[in-house]
């Protein structure tokens, strides 16, 4: 027996000016065939594929297709398109015969002229590999899940988590799900429900007592204990992404059981929807957060500037809360912040350790959102911004952000790094030298999977509101695309539809 693997992972911020390209894949790391075995057996979902499939008491023979990674950022161009697909069917034509593949895909990929890509993507796929062979697909919380996915794939399963801390763990769940298919001959059923509806990530805890989606996230995971239920999630889709299909959505596969497919989607679809209020988070000024850091003594302050996380494709070089550090002393650890900034890398780069730098900061990836800020610092020293990130977005996930420099104005010290990546890690603040756990005042680019690791270690986490290409009040930005009625845009009355046996639908 034969199982294919590969993955195609990118979350695409449509208000990001940046377009990702072939580039962008190729510096996170494109494997194809055995080195995807060789390097990921412990690596996110390709690795919870790869220990499952070795589990099998069939012994199949794992095959490594390709492996297409690129980190979130804007819109894909339409020659990447064009690349990815290409990628995708020369693996599998080279692959010869197989008898069922597993696909790690994050479900909100866009691309110029593409705002599905993963649909598009399937379909090709699906194509390829004939109605008969097993496919089964999973996708992050954050995906924007349609129609035509749910028609190419045998099976999708989704992340339980946000912050997500089972990214390996939905690998080897879908492995399961393909081994009832493929070896026990369940018959997957689907219901899909989209629910007009997007939310801020911020309250979207689902390791959080005090969050829905604590409660959500359970009633899911005692769904999928069912012995007639295959899979269940719900995707509450990132909301920076302008396409046509955008929205929430639950989606339940049972074996060879319609009705209960859409029964269960429903019901939880309601539920979600009648929560939707839940969401929305307590949000404070850059000004207002910063000067609270300023006043706590108690220990950590985390600021969470969502409108510049990268982990939400965000360029990751907004000014609005490094402009308010740097009009303050931070003596209990100084400040940490981040800025992608590959020009102020080089130039700090060519003066050396020490040095003075006078340089205009941030506000060149994304100047519609935010201006450069003049700043006079130190060149404090230079590092690789290489690390293996564990937590929230996976296990053992090799992650390089190029040359790096550390800039120390005042008490701030500012994180420069070439590329994008999870600027709220400890592990890049560690690969600076820097423990941020002592620092007084941290700026997380992230809006909620920093928790994991920040929420037992800190003394106050306040979430920032300051303009962005990933705000909480999206609402209030221009989308050209979006599906009407959508909430929080519109206020409207809606209820879960009651979908046509056999099929799934969206409403
Ligand atoms: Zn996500």
């Amino acid at each position: 027996m034969r199982i294919g693997i590969m993955q195609l992972w990118q979350e695409t911020n449509t208000f990001n000016p940046l377009p990702t390209t072939r580039r962008d894949f190729e510096a996170f790391g494109v494997l194809r065939g055995k080195e995807i075995i060789d390097q990921l057996s412990g690596t996110n979902e390709l690795g919870g594929f790869i220990r499952s499939l070795r589990a099998w008491p069939e012994q199949p023979e794992i095959v490594g297709l390709v492996r297409l990674p690129a980190w979130p950022s804007g819109r894909a161009t339409a020659e990447t398109f064009a690349w990815i697909v290409d990628e995708i069917e020369r693996a599998l034509d080279g692959a010869g015969r197989l008898d069922g593949l597993l696909f790690a895909l994050h479900g909100a990929l866009a691309a110029d002229e593409h705002p599905d890509v993963e649909g598009e993507v399937l379909s090709v796929v699906r194509r390829h590999l004939g109605a008969g062979v097993p496919l089964v697909a999973t996708f992050d919380l954050h995906a924007n899940l349609t129609p035509q996915m749910v028609a190419q794939a045998d099976a999708l399963v989704g992340f339980h988590t946000a912050p997500h801390v089972d990214v390996l763990e939905t690998g080897v769940r879908g492995a399961a799900v393909l081994r009832r298919i493929l070896i026990e001959g369940a018959k997957p059923t689907t219901a899909l429900v989209k629910i007009p509806m997007v939310v801020p990530a911020e309250r979207a805890n689902t390791q959080d007592p005090a969050s829905i989606s604590y409660e959500f996230r359970r009633r899911l995971q005692a769904l999928e204990q069912r012995p007639d239920v295959l899979t269940a999630a719900l995707a509450t889709v990132q909301p920076w992404l302008d396409v046509p299909e955008l929205g929430t959505a639950v989606i339940v596969t049972t074996d060879n059981n319609q009705a209960l497919a859409e029964h269960e989607a429903a019901a939880l679809a309601g539920d979600v929807w009648n929560h939707r209020r839940d969401y929305l988070p307590e949000l404070v000024s850059a000004q207002e957060g910063v000067r609270r850091a300023a006043e706590c003594t108690a220990g950590l302050v985390v600021l969470s500037d969502a409108a510049d996380a990268t982990t939400s494709g965000a360029p990751g070089d907004s000014t609005w809360c490094l402009r308010e550090l740097l009009k303050y002393p931070w003596p209990h650890g100084g400040a940490l912040v981040t800025l992608v900034a590959p020009e102020i890398v080089a130039q700090a780069l060519r003066l050396g350790p020490n040095a003075p730098i006078s340089a205009l900061l941030g506000g060149r990836r994304d100047a519609l959102h935010s201006q450069p800020v003049s700043v006079d610092a130190i060149v404090q020293h230079a590092f690789e911004a290489s690390f293996v990130l564990s937590g929230h977005l996976g296990v053992n996930l090799a992650i390089d952000m190029g040359r790096a420099v550390v800039l120390r104005a005042g008490d701030v010290r500012i994180v420069c790094t070439e590329r994008s990546g999870p600027h709220f890690a400890p592990e890049l603040f560690q690969a600076a030298g820097i423990d941020p756990f002592q620092a007084q005042v941290l700026i997380a680019k992230s809006p909620c999977g920093f928790r994991a690791v920040y929420a037992a270690r800190s003394a106050l986490i306040l979430n920032v509101r300051a303009p962005g290409c990933a705000p909480s009040d999206f609402q209030n930005y221009p989308y050209h695309h979006r599906p009407h009625p959508l909430w929080p845009w519109e206020e409207f009355s809606w209820e879960a539809p009651r979908l046509e046996p056999g099929r799934g639908a969206s409403q």
